[in-house]
């Protein structure tokens, strides 16, 4: 069983680091904030002093952390307390330009990296069915392919570090502006006396179906369950789709690559933040469209 420490028992951290424990793994969690310390505590995990004390004794060490910034910052705590040839999982979702530097900062410490975003949520993380998009050498992916199995149902070896974050911003922004499309076909069928249920059908097997349609329609009381039948209680928070988007705007920049629809997305999902909405699931964008 291996000894593993975990920075950042937050929404996601928590649910993540007590599935590693179930499984026998010997786990020490930290986080900043006493509140979510003690909240571990309380759900039985155990909890270390520091960021570096908790990577002192640790043969990997797994982060779940709200930014780039922060990553690099408990990464230069963390790095210099780790033993050589352990290994650092970084699962939080960042810029890919900080995941690269966290790879290099990594190497120079004898220590073996991943960049691990993940896929499922907050569920996902209770559940242990996370989808993971790593990045880093195959052999550093060897060493964490076994943990990914416990916290999650799939792992995908993207490529080099920094891939993983590449994979999930690519990802998201389709995610991103395939639900805007989605609730305009939806907004405006209602205005075509079209019924909800009737253009489900239709496009639920047809050209126009993606996930968006056939497994989180943002229409109460068409398809399956969804937030959409819970009154927009997220769910994926739209302030979260923001970060996601504004990561593919900033790694669309770096690259010079053309993604004028995750632009124009990126926009609309700011207004619906800044109405003070970010709360709230993406899905309920249908209202700021249905407002236009
Ligand atoms: P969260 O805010 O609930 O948890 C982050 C935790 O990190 C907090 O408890 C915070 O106190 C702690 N933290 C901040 N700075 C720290 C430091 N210097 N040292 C130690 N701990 C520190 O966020 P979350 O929802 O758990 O998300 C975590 C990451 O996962 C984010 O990058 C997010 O984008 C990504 N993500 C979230 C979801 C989701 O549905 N919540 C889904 C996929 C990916």
């Amino acid at each position: 069983m291996a000894k593993i420490s975990f920075i950042g028992l937050g929404n996601m951290g928590l649910p993540m680091a007590q599935n590693l424990a179930k499984a026998g793994h010997e786990v020490t969690g930290f986080d900043a904030l006493p509140a979510a310390r003690d909240a571990a505590a309380e759900a039985g995990l155990k909890i270390g002093e520091s960021n570096a004390q908790v990577a002192e004794v640790a043969e990997i060490v797994i982060l779940m952390l709200p930014n780039g910034q922060i990553v690099k910052a408990v990464a230069e705590e963390v790095l210099s307390a780790l033993p050589k040839g352990s290994l650092l999982i970084d699962c939080s979702t960042i810029d890919v330009s900080s995941a690269k530097d966290l790879h290099k900062m990594a190497n120079s410490a004898g220590v073996l990296s991943l960049d691990a975003p993940v896929s499922g949520g907050v569920g996902g993380a209770a559940g242990g069915t996370l989808t993971f998009m790593v990045g880093g050498s195959q052999d550093a992916f060897e060493v964490g392919a076994p943990y990914f199995e416990i916290m999650g149902q799939k792992a995908v070896h993207c490529g080099n570090g920094g891939s993983g974050q590449s994979a999930k911003i690519c990802n998201n922004m389709m995610l991103g502006i395939s639900m805007i499309a989605t609730c305009e076909a939806f907004a405006m069928a209602e205005k075509l006396g079209l019924s909800q249920s009737a253009l489900f059908d239709v496009v639920s097997t047809s050209s126009g179906s993606c996930w968006s349609v056939n497994t989180y329609c943002p229409v109460p009381g068409v398809g399956p369950q969804s937030p959409a039948d819970n009154d927009y209680k997220a769910g994926f928070a739209a302030a979260l789709m923001l970060k996601d988007m504004d990561l593919s705007q900033q790694a669309a920049g770096s690259v010079d690559a053309a993604t004028p629809l995750g632009e124009h997305a990126t926009q609309l999902y700011k207004q619906m933040v800044d109405e003070g909405q970010g709360g709230a699931d993406f899905s309920a964008i249908i209202h700021h469209l249905n407002k236009k």
